[in-house]
Formats: C-alpha cells, sequence, structure tokens
C-alpha cells in the first residue's frame, strides 16, 4: 500500500507525540509511524515491574485515543529524503520528515520493550516481568546508571526480602553525575540494603556471574542488564548511512536538520545533540521543532536550539530520591521528589499531550 502525507513523524516517543500534536493544532497534517500502537511513559516502567499493583497500565495508552492526526503502525526499515519503507513492504511519500526513533536497550525489554508492539502484549509482558521478580531472593542489576540506579531502589523498596545488588564497572555510582548526587544516593540505596559493587565487570558464564577483574562469583535469581543504549537508526543506514555518526546517532544541525538533507529532522535520543537523552530534554525539542516548521511555512525566523542544562531527577524507593539541578547542584527537596514519586510523571506528561 502507498500513502502520501504532508509531514511524517517516524517515532512516537515523548519527542514524536510532541512534535506530532503540536504540529497538528497549527493545522499542519502529520502522518506519526511506530512499531508499536501505543505510547508510553518510560519513566514509569521500572516501578511499573517492582510493584505492579502501584501502578498497573497507567503509563501506556493507544495512539489511536489520543493522536490528533494519521496514525500507521509499522516498523521503518528504509528511508531515502521522500519516501519511507516499511517492513511489510508499504510506502509513505513526505513533503518532510521529522526522525524521532529514540533508543533501545538490546538487553533489557523492561525498560523499553523490543518485542511487545501491541498495548496488550505490553501490560502482559511487565505483568509477567513483576511476577517473576516477586518470586525472587537475590536480583543482580548491572550498570549503575539512573536507570540502574533507580531499578535498584525500587526493587529494595517494595521487596525488602529480596537481597539486591548494584554493580557496576566505573569506580563509583552514577558517574556522569557530580560527586554529592553520588554520596546521596549511595547513603539511600545502602538505607533500603542495597549492596553496592563497583569495579566490577560482571559477565554471564554457565548461569553464574563471574566479575572479569577479580574472578569473584555471584550467584543471583534474576538480572537486569540497565547498560549498553542503542540509537534506534538502522533504517538510515541503505540510503542516508553519511548522516550517522560512528554509534548510529543522527547527525544535525542547531536546527535539528538532518546533515546533507532538506526533507529530514532528528530530535530526541537518536539525534546527536549535545543534550542529554532524557524525556525532559526531549520533549521541549519537539516543541521547539514544531515552533520553527509553523513559523518556516509562515515565512517567519526560525530560531537555533540552544543545548539544555544538565540536570536529573532519580527516585530511590517511593519516598525519597536525589536531583541534580541548573543553579542549585543536588538537593533532596521533599516536594520536587514526591512530585516524580506521585505517579512518575504520568500525569504531567499526558497532560501535556492534551490525554485527559
Ligand atoms: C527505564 C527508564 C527510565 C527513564 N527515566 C527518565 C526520567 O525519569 N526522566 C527523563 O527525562 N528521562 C528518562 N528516561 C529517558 C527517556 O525515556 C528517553 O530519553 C526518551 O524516551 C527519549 O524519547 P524519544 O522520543 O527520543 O525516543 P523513545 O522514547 O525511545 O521513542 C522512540 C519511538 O520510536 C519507535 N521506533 C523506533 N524505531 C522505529 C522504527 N524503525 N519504525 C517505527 N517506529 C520506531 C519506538 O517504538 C518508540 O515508540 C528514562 C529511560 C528509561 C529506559
Amino acid at each position: 500500500m502507498h500513502t502520501t502525507t504532508h509531514t511524517l513523524i517516524i517515532g512516537g516517543g515523548f519527542a514524536g507525540a510532541t512534535v506530532a500534536q503540536t504540529l497538528e493544532k497549527s493545522n499542519i497534517a502529520t502522518t506519526l509511524i511506530d512499531r508499536k500502537d501505543y505510547f508510553e511513559v518510560t519513566m514509569a516502567t521500572l516501578r511499573n515491574v517492582a510493584d505492579f499493583e502501584k501502578v498497573q497500565n497507567s503509563p501506556r495508552i493507544h495512539y489511536s485515543d489520543f493522536l490528533t492526526g494519521a496514525f500507521i503502525q509499522g516498523n521503518v526499515s528504509e528511508l531515502t529524503e521522500t519516501t519511507a519503507v516499511l517492513e511489510n513492504g508499504d510506502t509513505v511519500s513526505f513533503e518532510q520528515a521529522i526522525i524521532a526513533t529514540g533508543s533501545s536497550y538490546p538487553s533489557f525489554s523492561v525498560a523499553k520493550s523490543n518485542q511487545a508492539f501491541s498495548l496488550e502484549a505490553r501490560n502482559e509482558e511487565i505483568k509477567t516481568a513483576s511476577q517473576a521478580l516477586a518470586k525472587a531472593t537475590s536480583v543482580l542489576v548491572i550498570g549503575a546508571g539512573a536507570v540502574g540506579v533507580e531499578l535498584a531502589g525500587d526493587i529494595a523498596y517494595s521487596h525488602p526480602n529480596i537481597k539486591v545488588t548494584l554493580a557496576d564497572a566505573a569506580e563509583t555510582i552514577l558517574a556522569s553525575y557530580s560527586a554529592k548526587t553520588q554520596r546521596k544516593a549511595t547513603e539511600q540505596l545502602k538505607a533500603l540494603g542495597v549492596n553496592i559493587e563497583t569495579n566490577r565487570l560482571y559477565q554471564e558464564q554457565d548461569g553464574v556471574y563471574v566479575d572479569k577483574n577479580t574472578g569473584d562469583q555471584l550467584n543471583v535469581d534474576m538480572t537486569y542488564v540497565a547498560i549498553g543504549v542503542k540509537a534506534n537508526s538502522d533504517f538510515m543506514k541503505p540510503k542516508l548511512n553519511d548522516a550517522l555518526t560512528e554509534r548510529g546517532f543522527i547527525k544535525v544541525d542547531d536546527h535539528f536538520q538532518v546533515q546533507g538533507t532538506t526533507s529530514l529532522w532528528a530530535i530526541g535520543d537518536v539525534a546527536d545533540l549535545k543534550d542529554l537523552k532524557l524525556a525532559a530534554t526531549a520533549i521541549p525539542q519537539g516543541n521547539e521543532l514544531a515552533a520553527n516548521l509553523i513559523a518556516k511555512q509562515q515565512g517567519k525566523k526560525t530560531k537555533a536550539h540552544k543545548p539544555m542544562a544538565e540536570m536529573g531527577l532519580i527516585p530511590i524507593g517511593q519516598k525519597n530520591g536525589v536531583a541534580q539541578i541548573p543553579l542549585f547542584g543536588t538537593v533532596t527537596w521533599k516536594r520536587l521528589i514526591d512530585f516524580k514519586n506521585k505517579d512518575l510523571l504520568i500525569g504531567y506528561v499526558f497532560k501535556g499531550l492534551g490525554i485527559k
């Protein structure tokens, strides 16, 4: 089947859904393609697994229940400057396309699913993962970035009977954060009983985890590998490979325009921007790009993107957490931490997308 659209948006995560909804408000006709049929608030998935009853299926909603523009479920396998080809052979031609295909964890489907492309399948995947966790007595979380730290804290809070080990190859947890953030997070994790092991390179050998540095062994019921984030950009390789960095991120200028093209833009995790790879940066990027495309259509001036200041707000269990914010540095303000812990920002994100 062949479809045509004015503006094609590939990927309906935070960046893609935001730009789609904003353009539609200005009467720019959009078609959003995603390989799954639902939008998911990623920051709620970890607690969804650690405490299913608390979160249930609230982070997810069908695109068809809120998108104002057209939606196609499909996996883009090849892109040119005028046409997207889907895995099933269908094609979509466009005047302009926005690439917002984000990133994935190849071995950590709980965080962002690599196989559950229907809402029902994803609800089931999370529930099954939650039930499996409830049966465990020991868990290893590999990777002590923000995601690994949050997961370890959430499991320890909701399952005090599970022995949680958080391991990282670096000398410290949260290596890209300030020393104070690392210290506060360490204190809070330890208070929940999390065993932190740094300078560890655990690798699986016949069902046991062996530290490559020392040969020490760890036997656990379950392991979560929260490392190895990959850009979702394979569809660029056949015709637009020059626009990719070595690690597969899409090269863009300060207006998000894809290098060497006139009809393509890229935002969010998949774009090679200086901003941290966060929903908190993907959403403003979506708004900025929409404003520029609207301004361009109206013959008005467009604005260059300036990288956003570094930030982070990491829940540690359901009552605590640590934030690193511009001007104030590391803080543990209760109201700020509670704002996130209340519903993992589901209400905030949904409101921004016009979801009631
Ligand atoms: C567990 C976890 C917790 C997090 N917590 C926070 C947090 O608290 N705060 C924060 O700001 N950030 C957080 N992040 C980071 C945040 O989720 C990402 O930065 C954000 O998802 C990026 O948004 P995006 O729109 O660029 O891409 P994504 O959210 O990755 O969305 C990309 C979309 O593209 C689709 N897609 C991919 N390839 C194709 C294709 N070939 N064809 C069609 N569709 C495709 C995918 O199905 C997906 O829907 C967290 C991430 C994880 C994993």
